[in-house]
């Protein structure tokens, strides 16, 4: 028996049989210098594995059954890429000049296309960088003996077993049958975390050792709300986690229950004893969640994270973009959605952008940058969301704006995509409301500029914090120092709600942290208008708001705001909350976890 220890992503408790999901990160891929004599033998590895993965596309082929069929056309096309001359003679070319082994060698020459055709203005080359990169992938697998198995269909229930799970990935996967997810990397606020705790699967992330511990078929007790995975455990501990088990299903019936005791709360606004009212909103990733959010009481949609829609498909043409948004926005009948532009890059990949190899992706070719070095895509998904616009109330947001002169371009190609449109007689808001999301230091600094050209501010908490602290929010490593409560964050916060009152527009929050019951009073103090979260929060933080004041709120903010440590700020907020209330609050920014209820009250 060994107890691995990480991060509680989702609470719950799941006793199950691990599949380990095979390592094929480019970032794994061995590089390592030949000499010459030993081009031959490389290329003599080289082509059984392009022969491999040309028999692996055929029975793919055939699987698809009609070869007319839009997924028989793919693998017919990666079929004909592996086979282009071509392609196999700058391999050899760059083999014998560079001698380095074939496995970097297909890499390379697979990623210079990518970027090449990621560059074009053509939409049809674009949308092959993502084929080569999938043809080099299958390709490198052969090479390192790695076979890919699909998450889409699984036999059997299992637990999920991954260094580093993609969004992607978690988004495709069959979620009736992945029981847990056990994760080597990522933190709360990593995209897959948030993608796993709308799902409600429970889940241990930042373990750094599980996929060298664990192998397939293991069992495993995942314990998500302890941040424990107990792989092959005695007797003794397995007979108590079946109790546990058993008892997490009670939880799970009394919190179906709280749930429901909750959702009498929806139609009753979200306002404090003294009559501050503030708005709580839903954060989602793909439009199917819309119909869900009307029972919650959400009162429209702070975020949508529109790139998943990319993530699923590969790509999404104006078309398809339009039918994602219009859904979404008849689904919400008149309450507003705030569409953000795509947030690729960072941990969000596109097929075809995995080649593209960058040191610091999080400080890379991410969000308003990838949009704003693709207009073409970008204006697509800005006519698109325009158009969605005629069928609701919809607000455009642009992601990671990190000055003036960024927020100016983007504005700039909004108002072309709104001349495109009245060009050929596409109906949309003239009054569409265009938000900024404030997620670096340079935006909060410079929000008082960036508010003369927003209609709104949405603080991306998630990021915010990654880059105020210089915290990577995938790394396990540095995950304990992504402190909300740093008095650094907390006085960020407090300036980008100033900016944006001072110049009379709302300040909203779709970080995870809006949806934090511990922390809810210090935002609601800090004036936060707005506040946008997973939709299972809402009735919890309605509940809460309506139960204080916004008087003494004030006075908590103004407080902390004086104080000077992490540690100063939470045991205040710790006091604050024990001296208030019977239920206990959980949090997962305020250390401690779970705040007691003081014996006075309990
Ligand atoms: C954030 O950074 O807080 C945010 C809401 O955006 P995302 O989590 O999608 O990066
Ligand atoms: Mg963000």
């Amino acid at each position: 028996m060994k107890i691995l220890s990480g991060i509680s992503a989702v609470a719950g408790v799941v006793i199950g049989k691990a599949l380990l999901l095979p390592e094929d990160d480019y970032r794994e891929i061995p590089r390592y210098t030949i000499s010459p004599g030993e081009v031959t033998g490389e290329l003599e590895r080289f082509v059984p594995a392009v022969q491999e993965a040309a028999a692996e596309l055929r029975n793919l082929k055939e699987s698809a059954g009609d070869m007319n069929s839009e997924q028989g056309k793919i693998f017919e096309a990666h079929l004909l890429m592996l086979e282009d001359p071509d392609f196999h003679y700058q391999i050899k070319a760059r083999l014998e000049s560079k001698y380095e082994n074939i496995e970097w060698i297909v890499f390379e020459v697979a990623r210079d296309l990518s970027q090449k055709l990621l560059q074009s203005d053509d939409a049809y080359l674009r949308e092959r960088a993502a084929d080569v990169a999938d043809v080099s992938r299958r390709i490198i697998n052969c090479l390192r003996g790695i076979n890919r198995i699909s998450l889409k269909n699984l036999e059997e229930d299992v637990i999920l077993v991954a260094r580093n799970l993609l969004p992607s990935d978690a988004l495709g996967m069959d979620k009736k049958r992945v029981k847990a997810l056990v994760m080597d990397m990522g933190s709360r606020v990593s995209h897959t975390a948030i993608l796993v705790r709308s799902f409600g699967i429970p889940s241990v992330i930042g373990l750094s050792s599980a996929v060298r511990e664990i192998s397939n078929g293991d069992t495993l007790i995942v314990d998500g709300e302890a941040g424990k995975v107990i792989l092959d455990p005695d007797r003794a501990v397995l007979k108590q986690y079946e109790t546990k088990y058993r008892q997490d299903e009670k939880n799970r019936a009394n919190r179906r229950h709280l749930a429901e005791e909750l959702s009498a709360l929806q139609d009753l606004p979200a306002e404090t004893s003294d009559g501050r009212r503030v708005v709580l909103k839903a954060n989602i990733e793909i439009a199917e969640e819309a119909a869900e959010l009307g029972r919650y009481g959400a009162e429209g949609i702070g975020l949508y994270r529109s790139e998943f829609l990319f993530l699923q498909n590969g790509q999404a043409s104006e078309e398809q973009q339009l039918e994602a948004y219009s859904r979404v926005v008849k689904a919400l009948e008149g309450r507003p959605v705030t569409i953000r532009t795509v947030d690729l890059g960072g941990d969000k990949l596109l097929p075809g952008m995995q080649a593209v190899k960058e040191e610091n992706p999080l400080l890379g070719w991410r969000a308003i940058r990838f949009s704003l070095s693709l207009p073409d895509l970008f204006m697509t998904q800005l006519r698109a969301i325009l158009r969605s616009s005629a069928e609701g109330t919809v607000k455009i947001m642009f992601p990671m704006i990190s000055g003036i002169e960024e927020l100016e371009m983007a504005l700039a190609l909004l108002e072309e995509a709104k001349k495109e449109c009245r060009r050929k007689g596409q109906p949309f808001d003239e009054e569409i409301k265009v938000g900024t999301m404030i997620e670096m230091p340079a935006a909060v600094v410079t929000a008082d500029i960036l508010a003369e050209r927003s209609d709104f501010f949405s603080i991306g908490t998630n990021d915010l914090i990654q880059y105020t602290l210089a915290v990577d929010r995938g790394n396990e490593k540095v995950s304990y120092l992504a402190q909300a409560t740093h008095p650094a964050v907390i006085r960020f916060i407090k300036q980008v709600i100033d900016s944006a009152h001072a110049r009379g527009i709302p300040a909203a929050m779709c970080g995870e942290l809006a949806g934090d019951s511990a922390v809810a009073p210090l935002l609601l103090g800090m004036g936060l208008d707005e506040f946008s979260m997973t939709a299972q929060s809402i009735p919890r933080i309605k509940e809460l708001i309506r139960s204080l004041d916004f008087a003494s709120c004030k006075i908590l903010a103004e407080e902390s705001l004086t104080l000077s440590s992490c540690k100063e700020i939470q045991a205040l907020v710790n006091r604050w909350l024990k001296e208030r209330f019977l239920r206990p609050v959980t949090s997962d920014f305020i250390a401690g976890d779970t705040v007691e209820p003081s014996d006075e009250n309990a």
